[in-house]
């Protein structure tokens, strides 16, 4: 810490391809700063503007980031430079920075940035030595800054850097190219046409990966895994073509822009293009995506994950820990974390080496597991047919059931269940309409092409409700299992299907038919279910919220406003507290805090004291049950009753679009990856004479499945939350990047 009080300035650069969630960055970057008493610096393009000096470093305060989280791009500018690549160029950048007092460097860019970044760091005391050599500053400078801190931030949206689950970027990419094909797939679903969609990443193929596992798209080509087949491009036509047979009205093949063959010769969209017309005689279109994936708005996972990288990368500097030394900001299980900085950058290089030297099963194993579990799966996906049974297997009859509100990925939890369990050579069936439809033996089977189309469709095709089962439905449940012989359960939902699931598994010593696995998939919007740290359609519904508020925001430029924005979550504040750390609410209400008077009052001096100051707009956004009395339009008519003059008030009620709309990518992604391992499961369970009853989930990154039992002791049941909520440690963040705290002076929100 003694070192700190020295200096106290830190510069934040960003470098590079730009990549949507820079901004948000820049903007957790400077107010965390200002909070923790240190002195931010924007370097304005990049390198080029740390060799170029002058205005090109500036001073940032609390207002200059102001609304820009829904900004893509980077406001402070990014560019390429040559010059830093040389010694001279660092020495002229080691010069600018020592004139503006500035030894800390956060820096957010792809990993050449980074490499610049600890290139430079290592070449610190020689560089200021030769600028005290020639002449050009005093020896005392070097004792002031004897060395240079770096802390980076990985911005790409190729999501290619080791040491990090996620770059600032991708998740934005993802939804571009997802949205995108789901836009070509109902053009070409029209005209039974084939498309070619190339897509970004020259070493990675992630998001050519990851769209073909959330678009249901008939062929994926990429860097890491390319056909382990000489005459790949049969291959490929003889599956689009019993495809078609099979009654596909499209064929969509996405290729990386580095997709190669085994061999290691690239394999361009062009090419895919000529196969496809001379071997299937198709009519085929390419579409390259370019430079639509880096651009627009930031989804709200890419501008929380920036905000708490961003935070992270200043208090790692203010602690003193990582002086003098370099180390990268990223996110593991949805934990910040703080790894090496060169670690990484090695491991990613190591991943580009094995691609290069074709060993692929290293630059797969190198990729992770879940890259390999999710390659695995699309290579089930794109069949034209499921495998057939083998002889003599034993084929068991699974069902699934949805049961609460609609989430955005059930259709797709259903469909990825389905295809699997049918290509293992089972039969599934569909339970409709949830446990009404259980009880009243609505039951169907459900084959391969009857989920066609449901990858990136909202609602729930099987339909939902909240039904739970009581007294005598128990026996009409239990009648319909021996009925269509159902030999697992795989239930789809929210609590009402994690309720229900529990009272069948429960009264297995009442009705011997529940005796059969049963495993719980977490799906809905509120994320208020045990066991798993996030659950499907979550994602969507806090993207839809980010996206309302935006707009909310846009249409208050004029006036001195303050919304309150009701959002849902029943009594959990998931949604509430995301959204306002995406949106820069200054106010969030959740469920677990309450809200009393006392806190309104305080809320509102707030108001009354920023709106005096210049402030122009206010946002609070309140949980719909954070409190029974202190509705939102109660707040709202508080607030303006006491604003009067000053700023007006308005509502937003945001509702059922929070329950709709398709699926994020990120909400598709976790629905395949889940359903798939529910059916393993259930295939593994059956065999056992006592069979297991679980729900699966993800946590700390990884996919677990916990006991039946368990669920009573983990939900606070009255309610109707989980005991523990990873994200609740995140409040204190959102607090102090809203809101300039004491410390920090001529502030203005
Ligand atoms: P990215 O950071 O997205 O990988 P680049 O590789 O183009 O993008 O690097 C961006 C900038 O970082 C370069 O223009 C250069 O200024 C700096 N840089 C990259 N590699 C190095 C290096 N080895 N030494 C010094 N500077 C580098």
């Amino acid at each position: 810490m003694s070192d700190l009080t020295r200096n106290k300035r830190l510069g934040i650069l960003t470098s590079g391809g730009d990549a949507q969630g820079m901004n948000a960055a820049v903007r957790a970057v400077v107010r965390a700063a200002l909070e923790m008493g240190l002195q931010p610096y924007a370097i304005y393009e990049g390198y080029r503007g740390m060799v170029e000096g002058g205005k090109m470093i500036r001073k940032m305060d609390w207002g200059t980031v102001g609304g820009i989280l829904h900004q893509g791009g980077t406001i402070i500018g990014t560019a390429r430079c040559m010059e830093f690549m040389t010694r001279e160029g660092r020495l002229r950048a080691a010069h600018n920075l020592i004139l503006n007092g500035i030894d800390n460097l956060i820096v957010i860019g792809g990993d050449g940035s980074l490499t610049g970044a600890n290139i430079f760091r290592e070449e610190w005391v020689s560089l200021l030595k030769e600028l005290v050599d020639t002449g050009k500053t005093a020896q005392d400078i070097i004792e002031r800054h004897p060395v240079l801190t770096i802390v980076g931030m990985v911005g790409s949206i190729d999501n290619d850097m080791c040491g990090t689950d996620m770059t600032i970027g991708a998740d934005t990419a993802l939804h571009r190219i997802v949205t995108a094909i789901d836009a070509i797939s109902s053009t070409a679903a029209s005209h039974q046409r084939s498309f070619v969609v190339e897509v970004m990443g020259r070493r990675c193929g992630y998001l050519a990966l990851m769209a073909a596992l959330s678009t249901g798209a008939d062929w994926v080509l990429i860097p890491e895994s390319p056909p382990n087949l000489d005459n790949w491009e049969d291959k490929m036509c003889s599956v689009l073509r019993a495809g078609r047979e099979a009654g596909r009205r499209d064929s969509i093949v996405i290729v990386a822009e580095g997709a190669i063959d085994r061999y290691g010769k690239e394999i361009s969209s062009e090419y895919v293009k000529k196969v496809l017309e001379e071997k299937l005689g198709e009519d085929t279109r390419v579409t390259i995506l370019g430079h639509v994936q880096r651009g627009g708005s930031p989804s709200a996972f890419d501008r929380n994950l920036s905000t708490l990288c961003g935070h992270e990368a200043v208090k790692a500097i203010a602690s003193g820990d990582v002086r003098g030394q370099a180390w990268m900001i990223g996110i593991r299980g949805n934990r910040v974390t703080r790894s090496p900085l060169m670690n990484c950058v090695n491991e990613t290089h190591l991943v580009n080496q094995a691609i290069k030297a074709q060993n692929f099963d290293q630059a797969m194993q190198l990729r992770g597991s879940s890259f390999s579990e999710s390659f695995r799966i699309v290579r089930t996906f794109v069949r034209a047919l499921p495998h057939p049974p083998k002889p003599g297997q034993r084929r068991l009859r699974l069902a699934v059931i949805h049961g609460g509100g609609p989430a955005p990925g059930m259709n797709t939890a259903v469909r990825a269940a389905v295809r699997i369990g049918v290509d293992k050579g089972h039969i599934m069936m569909g339970i409709r309409n949830g446990f009404e439809g259980f009880i009243a033996g609505d039951i169907y089977e459900m084959d391969w092409m009857s989920v066609n189309g449901w990858a990136p469709r909202g609602g729930a095709e099987l339909g939902t409700n909240r039904k739970i089962p009581a007294a005598g439905d128990f026996y009409a449940i239990a009648r319909n299992i021996e009925k269509f012989e159902i030999q697992g359960l795989l239930v789809i939902g929210g609590w009402a299907a994690y309720h229900s699931a529990h009272q069948l598994y429960t009264q297995r010593h009442l009705f011997p038919a529940f005796n059969i696995p049963i495993v719980c998939l977490p799906a809905t919007i509120d994320n208020d279910l045990p066991g798993s740290e996030l659950s499907i359609g979550a994602d969507t519904a806090l993207n839809s919220i980010v996206e309302s508020v935006d707009k909310i925001k846009q249409s208050a430029v004029a006036s001195r406003r303050c919304f309150v924005v009701e959002v849902m979550g029943d009594e959990c504040g998931y949604l509430a507290l995301m959204s306002g750390l995406a949106t820069g609410a200054e106010r969030v209400y959740l469920p677990e805090e309450g809200v009393t008077l006392n806190d309104l009052k305080k809320d509102l001096d707030n108001l009354l004291s920023g709106f005096r100051q210049g402030k122009r707009l206010g946002l609070m956004i309140r949980n719909e049950s954070v409190n029974r009395f202190y509705t939102t339009d109660f707040m709202a008519a508080l607030f303006e009753e006491e604003g009067k003059n000053l700023f007006d008030v308005r509502t937003a009620i945001l509702g059922h679009l929070q329950q709709g709309g398709d699926p994020t990518p990120f909400d598709r992604i976790q629905a395949a990856r889940l359903a798939s391992k529910c059916i393993e499961y259930l295939i593994e369970e059956a065999e056992n004479s006592d069979p297991g009853g679980h729900f699966i989930g993800l946590q700390a990154g990884k996919v677990l499945f916990t006991p039946l039992d368990d669920l009573p002791r983990m939900v606070d049941k009255e309610h109707k939350r989980p005991r523990h909520q990873w994200w609740m440690d995140i409040r204190p963040i959102a607090r102090a990047l809203a809101h300039p705290g004491p410390s920090v002076q001529g502030s203005e929100g």
